[in-house]
This record gives structure tokens, C-alpha cells and sequence, in this order.
């Protein structure tokens, strides 16, 4: 049995030491992604492609109980319909990618490579909505989505990534904002229930809104560096869409109006935030409900070890697999128990149990979590019951331990002098007083690099002076710098 692998972990950079640095590690480490040749785009390997299955499917569960369904539109978008509507070109028009030819002929029309699909789902929306009859149209789409990035990061920020994009109609305003809000609130439960993952959810200021959106609402999570991720978006597009796209529809009044359109989204940047937001100086660290593997089970190899200790580890997995736990049973002989400790928790497993001739005696199995570290010896008899009630434990405890750290790290200030102290030392969120002017925000971020992240949901009026201008202000704003 060789050790000579036991030394790994050093490959880890330590968080503390640099943030960034240590980030980029564990993507290769723990085999999420990996660099391509093609500049700007990462490969997902099978164990990061592995948590994106889960939240996909976890996601997908959540919207069809809402009333949604999946449908498929096309990658390419012509030049023609993009124009349409003018603050969304102007918004997404650096970071488009064309395709100006068609095998060795020049196209006469130039395509886009969708960035997103307001453009080519309103047009088709156009066609299909007639009467109040057709509508709300309730249509989610998962998919890939290219965008040119000067700088870019694994899950963070690439040229093309992974998402799912929603895209409604509705027959009024209301209609239309409950749906913004609705998925809003979707996407907060999802990333806190099962991302363990605390989010603030609030609405963007106009400077930060989507491109041709009347409003954009957004989820804010803090990660381990004390920047913010904006995790997940809902707009309310208003009839600004339906009008450039023409959704019209025959009103019960027998008037003609136009629709009243949402689009929201999430993608691969998630697990770009797990990683931030629970890792390590060891790795990864996995929330239960997005693990490729919840448990892992490593036999102690004595004696001979294939007749007496492995029957049993099979045996547990069997047991944990039918009670639909997803079960790792690494009996590989290539490596020692203690590199295969290592490297587990490099992975993320959230819970690991070795067994060997001794734990079999005592009828004992010995179980390490984690997230704390904590170590155990469990009984045998319901092993099943315990793993999974300890799952569920690690699962609330992360949620629990994040939340504490945002708490932590978040500082209501109420001066600019506090406010630039606060942003120079220990990072986090700020809340603060804003009058809402777009040059306040602008001046904000240009000293401070600090940015207007949302104002949170059901934020009470509080009469104050603005942060940066002392002029009235009635709402508090969450700042940080961000991803
Ligand atoms: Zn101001």
C-alpha cells in the first residue's frame, strides 16, 4: 500500500492566503471543470456535471409544481430581431458573438449566438398569443448561453455557460409582477433549502437592471471572501418586450393590448457559489441535497479483508442505495486508507464511514462528517435511520454556519467615512441609506469598488440621509463588492 499520494492536500492553496488562488484549486482539484482550448470556455467534468444534475432536476421539480413547462428554442437569433428592442442591443451588444458565414458562403442575414432568448421566444410568443384565451404562456428552457467575457473564471464567469432561462406572458401588470415574484421567491427557498446557501433577495436599482426590464429583482449571497454573488434574477419585462416583439392579444373587453412579460434565470454559476460559499483550506465541502456521492465508504484493509470486511461495507451501500442515499463504496486497492481519506474530503463527500475487523466486533461502523469534523462510532443496527438523520444535520447545520457568517460580515453604517472604513477592512455587506440617484451609485463604486447589490424585499421606509450625498433618502440599500 502506498502513502507517497498522502501529501497532496498541499496542492491547495489556503483560503486565508488567497482567496482566488485556492478557488481555482479546488475547481481542478476536485475534478469540477477543467480549461479548454477554446478560449474563455471550461469543460465540465462528471463530478461537476454531476451537482448541475441535481440541481437541475431539484429546480426543474420546483417550476413544473409552479405550473411550467420545458421547451426548446433555437441557438441562433438574425441580426433583424435583435434590433428590436433597443436597450436590450445596447445592453448585451458587446458581448454578443455573430456568425457571419454559413460553410464557405457569406450569410445574408448575420446571426447571434443567443446571450439570452427574450428576442427569440418574444417573436415566437407573437405568433402564438391571440386572445386573453392563450395566455399566461408559462415556458422554462434549459440551455446554453454564449456571452464574450474579457476576464473569466470556472462557473463564475465563461463565454458560454449553462442555465435555464423562464420566459412568461400574462394578460396584466399584476399578473405579471406575482410571476417576478413568485420565481423570486422560488429561488430564494431552492438556494437556501438545498444549496444551504442564505440568500438576501431584493430589487436592483435601475442602473443594475436587466437590459430592457422594468424591474429586475435579484438573490445575493455572501461568499467566503466577503463578496457578493448574485446568484439567481427575475424581471418583470413590463410590455417593453411585447411591444418591440408585438404580443398583442384580444382583451375579454375585445380591445387589443399587449402582454405583460417576465424572464428569470439561474446557471452553472451556483456551483461556482456552493464552492464559495462552504469550502475549505481542505476542499470542497458539499451540501447533502447537491453531493454527487452523500456518503462514502472506505474499508479498513486487514488481513483478508475481501472475506470478511467487505461483505459488510457492500452490504451498507446496499442497504443506504435502496433508502436512496447516493453511496460511494471505494474499495480501489491502489491506495491507502488515509489517501483515500484525504481525497474524499478534498471532494466534498459530506459524510465519510470506515470499516474494518474491529468495527465489525463491536458492531460499529466509524464515521467522520465533514463539515465539522466531527468523528463517531455509530451502531450497525439502523445505521440507515442515523446516516440519514446525520445527512439532514450537515444539510442544516451549513445553512446555519453561512448564515451566521453573513450575519458576521454584514454592518449597517451610517456615515461615508464608516462606510469606505468598512469597505477598506473587513468586507461583507453594508447597508446604508441611499437618496436612489444613479450618480450617487456610480460615485459609490468608483471609490469603493463597492456595488448597489438590491434592496431588499419588504424593506420598511426608513427616513435618512443618503451615504454619499446627505440628500433625503427613504430606503436602505445592501452594498458590497461583488462577482
Ligand atoms: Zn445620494
Amino acid at each position: 500500500m502506498s502513502d507517497k499520494k498522502d501529501a497532496f492536500v498541499t496542492e491547495i492553496t489556503p483560503r486565508s492566503e488567497d482567496f482566488s488562488r485556492w478557488y481555482l484549486d479546488v475547481v481542478r482539484r476536485a475534478e469540477l471543470a477543467d480549461y479548454s482550448p477554446v478560449k474563455g470556455c471550461m469543460v465540465i467534468r462528471p463530478y461537476g456535471y454531476a451537482i448541475w444534475e441535481h440541481i437541475q432536476r431539484m429546480l426543474d421539480a420546483r417550476f413544473k409544481a409552479t405550473g411550467h413547462v420545458n421547451a426548446y428554442f433555437p441557438l441562433f437569433i438574425p441580426e433583424g430581431l435583435i434590433m428590436k428592442e433597443k436597450d436590450h442591443v445596447e445592453g448585451f451588444a458587446p458581448q454578443v458573438a455573430w456568425v457571419t458565414r454559413g460553410g464557405d458562403e457569406a450569410l445574408e442575414e448575420r446571426l447571434i449566438v443567443r446571450p439570452t432568448s427574450e428576442v427569440i421566444i418574444g417573436t415566437m410568443y407573437a405568433k402564438w398569443v391571440k386572445s386573453w384565451r392563450d395566455l399566461p404562456i408559462l415556458i422554462n428552457q434549459w440551455a446554453n448561453v454564449v456571452r464574450w467575457e474579457k476576464v473569466t473564471r470556472p462557473f463564475l464567469r465563461t463565454t458560454e455557460f449553462l442555465w435555464q432561462e423562464g420566459h412568461t406572458a400574462h394578460e396584466t401588470a399584476e399578473e405579471a409582477e406575482d410571476e417576478t415574484l413568485k420565481i423570486l421567491a422560488l429561488y430564494k427557498e431552492f438556494a437556501e433549502h438545498e444549496l444551504a446557501m442564505p440568500v438576501v433577495d431584493g430589487v436592483k436599482s435601475e442602473s443594475e437592471k436587466f437590459a430592457g426590464a422594468s424591474r429586475t429583482y435579484s438573490i445575493e449571497a455572501l461568499m467566503g471572501d466577503g463578496r457578493a454573488l448574485q446568484a439567481g434574477t427575475s424581471h418583470n419585462l413590463g410590455q417593453n418586450f411585447a411591444k418591440a416583439f408585438e404580443i398583442q392579444f384580444q382583451g375579454r373587453d375585445k380591445s387589443m393590448q399587449h402582454a405583460w412579460t417576465t424572464s428569470w434565470g439561474v446557471s452553472t454559476r451556483l456551483i461556482g457559489g456552493v464552492i464559495m460559499t462552504h469550502g475549505d483550506d481542505s476542499g470542497l465541502v458539499l451540501p447533502p441535497a447537491v453531493a454527487p456521492h452523500q456518503v462514502v465508504i472506505i474499508p479498513i484493509p486487514r488481513g483478508n479483508w475481501k472475506e470478511t470486511v467487505l461483505p459488510t461495507c457492500e452490504a451498507i451501500r446496499d442497504e443506504l442505495t435502496a433508502a436512496g442515499v447516493r453511496v460511494k463504496l471505494d474499495d480501489s486497492e491502489e491506495n491507502s486508507p488515509g489517501w483515500k481519506y484525504a481525497e474524499w474530503e478534498l471532494r466534498g463527500v459530506p459524510l465519510r464511514l470506515e470499516i474494518g475487523p474491529k468495527d465489525i466486533e463491536k458492531g460499529t461502523v466509524f464515521s467522520a462528517r465533514r463539515d465539522t469534523r466531527e468523528k463517531a462510532a455509530l451502531p450497525m443496527a439502523d445505521l440507515t435511520t442515523t446516516v440519514k438523520t446525520l445527512l439532514q444535520t450537515i444539510q442544516d447545520n451549513l445553512l446555519a454556519r453561512a448564515r451566521a457568517y453573513r450575519e458576521e460580515h454584514t454592518t449597517d453604517v451610517s456615515t461615508w467615512a464608516e462606510f469606505t472604513a468598512a469597505m477598506e477592512g473587513r468586507p461583507g455587506f453594508l447597508i446604508a441609506s441611499w437618496c436612489g440617484s444613479a450618480a450617487c451609485e456610480a460615485t459609490i463604486k468608483a471609490e469603493t469598488q463597492a456595488t448597489l447589490r438590491n434592496i431588499p424585499m419588504n424593506s420598511p421606509r426608513v427616513d435618512g440621509t443618503c451615504i454619499k450625498c446627505n440628500g433625503a433618502s427613504t430606503v436602505k440599500a445592501w452594498f458590497a463588492k461583488a462577482y
